[in-house]
């Protein structure tokens, strides 16, 4: 492969000689001495920021007691300067020994010149120290809030947990939650660990608050990865007085669209369903929107320029979204607009449960499945639990890609891992990489890796309008390119998350690693 140093661009893939000579005399050689380069890593479901901020945070949910959260905290306080804020959570107090709540005083002997708060595993109960406690101007006297308590030694000092959200927010409102420099910090390192991923495009699912730091590590060029921007729905009013359509950016840093939330999740049972959970029919959880507020944001959308991608996880939310889609549609093809729909892209994202006439009506409308197939491994005992004899034809990458429905695949984290040699194991494995013991989980379903490489590359740049400059290593494209040790297509592929990468090239550069 030849790549132009100034645009980026490639100018030659094939024959030694003929890559040279398009190389010019100048040309810098590299030769990879048998590795494998395939077209970079195109992650299409990722919350940046958040994984970010997810890296930074302490996760005690496999702590099994209140000492070893604290030893968490204690390594945390010595990489961190001091006053700085420690916070995390996800702590567990019934599955630690005696199942007692923990005291400020574990807290204070970690990290005593630190601010500590610790969020409990649901969300209802924050665990800080006295320094945070002293942050919030908390004290004896403090009285309870209304709805909410903060809980007490026999003298009535405040021990360090706090109940319910009055109780929380006492000392959440103090969190300094916006610290620039930190979050700067944080999010080069994510960029650099994505880098060394092989990843070389997200598409990044937040807001105003992520566009903005993106936009100054572009300006610093410091961004390294490229990004195509999802906002969220409520951003619409602000594209449409701007007058921004998919597209606007440039090769680095772009808009998409919008995202648009059909229902919410299998695990909370809020995924919006045709018939009730397994066990408890009278549930059909929620859609996260009425039906014409959707057709509307989506028509609307449509008609902006802007593509469109909907979290859908039900049967009844993927319906919903299709209806809305199918309508903006037609309404732009009604209109003589087929221009605008032809640059467009609709797209469903997670799609873990389709009705079976609404796989065939993806298909007829050209609507991606946006997918993440860790997602499949991860969830398969909750997919069986709440959806029963339906999680059999839950997650069927294979159904779609066989039918014609165009796969982006993607990682969703920070809810899970985004290293596409995991995920890329669990599409063509159907199994977790951590549990290879178990049995595959309806393999009929697994991916052939040539189709799961595609969603990584080709079919997510689809997904983002963006197939003429990114997917594939032909001449014009960008030169984005990642170096495996062996051939994806050669080793076993139990072998293939040992197969690190070797480099990641974005526009001719390298970015990660050495050739
Ligand atoms: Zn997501």
């Amino acid at each position: 492969m030849a790549v132009d140093a100034r645009s980026g661009r490639i100018l030659a893939v094939g024959e030694d000689d003929e890559v040279r000579r398009s190389g010019g005399r100048d040309a810098e050689l590299v030769d990879l001495r048998g590795r494998t380069m395939l077209p970079g890593f195109i992650d299409a479901h990722i919350h940046l920021l958040a994984t970010a901020y997810r890296a930074h945070y302490i996760d005690a949910a496999e702590c099994a007691s209140e000492e070893a959260v604290a030893e968490l905290v204690r390594q945390r306080a010595a990489q961190t300067p001091p006053g700085q804020w420690i916070q995390g959570g996800r702590w567990y107090k019934d599955a630690w020994p005696g199942q007692r709540f923990p005291s400020k005083a574990a807290l204070d002997a970690a990290a005593p010149g630190h601010p500590v708060a610790l969020w409990s595993k649901d969300g209802h109960l924050l665990w800080v120290n006295s320094l945070a406690l002293q942050r919030a101007g908390i004290d004896a006297q403090t009285p309870d809030p209304a709805n909410g308590a903060i809980l007490r030694d026999s003298s009535g000092e405040p021990n360090g947990v706090l109940q319910e959200e009055e109780a929380t927010n006492l000392v959440y409102r103090v969190i300094d939650k916006s610290d620039p420099v930190l979050t700067h910090h944080l999010v080069r390192r994510s960029l650099t660990d994505l880098l060394r991923a092989g990843i070389t495009t997200i598409h990044d699912i937040e807001g105003s608050d992520a566009l903005e730091l993106f936009q100054q590590l572009r300006a610093e060029d410091e961004l390294g990865v490229r990004v195509q921007m999802i906002l969220p729905r409520q951003a619409l009013p602000e594209l449409q007085s701007l007058g921004l359509r998919a597209g606007f950016g440039d090769d680095m840093l772009r808009l998409a669209g919008i995202k648009i939330f059909a229902d919410g999740t299998l695990g909370s049972q809020t995924a919006a369903m045709l018939a009730g959970f397994e066990g408890n029919p009278g549930n059909r959880g929620i859609l996260a929107i009425p039906e014409a507020t959707m057709m509307e944001a989506v028509s609307t959308a449509s008609e902006l320029g802007l593509s469109i991608a909907i979290h859908a996880i039900g049967d009844r939310a993927v319906q919903v979204a299709l209806n809305s889609i199918e309508r903006a549609q037609q309404r732009l093809s009604d209109a003589n607009q087929q221009w605008v729909l032809a640059r467009l892209r609709y797209r469903v994202e997670h799609a873990q449960l389709v009705a079976p006439e609404d796989l065939e009506r993806m298909r007829r409308l050209g609507v991606v499945a946006s997918v993440q197939p860790f997602h499949a491994v991860a969830d398969r005992d909750m997919a069986e639990r709440y959806w029963g004899r339906r999680a059999r034809r839950a997650y069927a990458y294979r159904t779609m890609q066989e039918m014609g429905i165009p796969l982006a695949l993607g990682s969703d984290a920070p809810v899970e891992t985004f290293d596409p040699l995991n995920i890329l194991y669990a599409a063509i494995q159907r199994n977790d990489p951590a549990t290879p013991e178990r049995a595959a989980w309806m393999p009929e379903q697994a991916l052939p890796i040539t189709q799961a490489l595609w969603g990584y590359t080709l079919g997510a740049a689809y997904a983002g309008g963006e197939e003429r400059d990114k997917g594939s290593l032909v001449p014009g494209k960008l030169g984005d390119a990642v170096i495996l040790r062996e051939d994806l297509l050669a080793i076993e592929s139990e072998k293939l998350r040992e197969n690190g990468v070797a480099a990641t090239i974005v526009g001719g550069r390298i970015m990660y690693g050495e050739l």
